[in-house]
């Protein structure tokens, strides 16, 4: 417990992968957490597990790329555990293919969630940060930002992450709220596992082959990211902001 248990952390995407293990630090550093997600089920049982290790915490599901049900559920976050101060911009869908062959619905989709998804809920948490004169944002980038066959869609979504957070820091600023951007490398989860399956490669054989590739041989967990988002949310990572992390295993530019 390293933080206050009154303040109080959003993770999107939190019903599995990344954002489960977000969630789960998050509540072990003192934070009460909301978990948000499409999966009820997940994030309920999220919250089950942080409730049982005696953290305070809540589930709701919402659709990110949905303006009422976003406002609805930070409103229900806000009233059921106190303002939140933290944001973790996390949820994420992959609609790869190669351009000559992608749909609008393909792209339109990953848009959606991504970047439509992450104002809607930085627009209505914001409100929030802003009063308490206290703030950390977390946005989701990823290495695929810099150009990856397959993902015209995410590498556009994910570069826009980064324009994104750079430009919350600089607005968000005078309010004490910092924002960030984490852009992981491969971690094994069932993102990268449907890209496996898609590739038609088994996922072991797929995460041997990817660290073969990656300076420290292996591929990442999602305790690898929670523990920078942990850090990026701490009380003293505040005069870090406007800034992104990459978190690949070895160097990225
Ligand atoms: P994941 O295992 O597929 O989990 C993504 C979560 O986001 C799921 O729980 C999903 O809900 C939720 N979600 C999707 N669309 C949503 C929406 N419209 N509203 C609310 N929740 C929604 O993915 P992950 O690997 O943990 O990835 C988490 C984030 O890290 C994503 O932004 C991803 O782009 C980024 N990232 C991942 C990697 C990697 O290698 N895994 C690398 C770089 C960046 P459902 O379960 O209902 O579908």
């Amino acid at each position: 417990m390293t933080d206050s248990p009154s303040r109080v952390a959003v993770v999107t995407g939190a019903g599995r992968g990344i954002g489960a293990a977000v969630a789960a630090r998050l509540a072990d550093d003192g934070f009460a957490v909301a978990l948000l997600d499409l999966d009820e089920a997940g994030v309920k049982q999220g919250a089950e597990a942080i409730v049982a290790k005696g953290g305070k915490a809540v589930g709701v599901a919402l659709d990110v790329s949905d303006a009422e049900q976003v406002e609805a559920a930070v409103t229900r976050v806000a009233d059921e555990l106190g303002p939140p101060v933290v944001l973790i911009n996390n949820a994420g869908i992959t609609r790869d293919n190669l351009i000559f062959k992608m749909t609008e619905q393909e792209w339109d989709s990953v848009l959606d969630v991504h970047l439509k998804g992450s104002f809607l809920m930085t627009r209505a948490v914001q409100k929030y940060m802003t009063q308490q004169k206290y703030g950390r944002i977390v946005n989701l980038s990823s290495t695929s930002a810099l150009g990856n066959r397959g993902q015209v869609n995410y590498s556009a979504a994910k570069a826009g992450m980064q324009g994104f957070t750079k430009t919350l820091a600089i607005e968000l600023g005078k309010f004490n709220v910092t924002a960030n951007a984490i852009a992981p490398g491969f971690i094994a989860t069932d993102m990268t596992a449907a890209t496996a399956e898609r590739l038609g490669m088994g996922f072991e054989e797929f995460k041997a082959a990817a660290a073969t590739q990656i300076p420290v041989q292996r591929v990442g967990t999602p305790d690898d990211i929670a523990h920078l988002a942990s850090f990026l949310v701490s009380e003293g990572a505040g005069f870090i902001s406007g800034q992104v992390i990459y978190a690949a295993g070895g160097p990225k530019d």
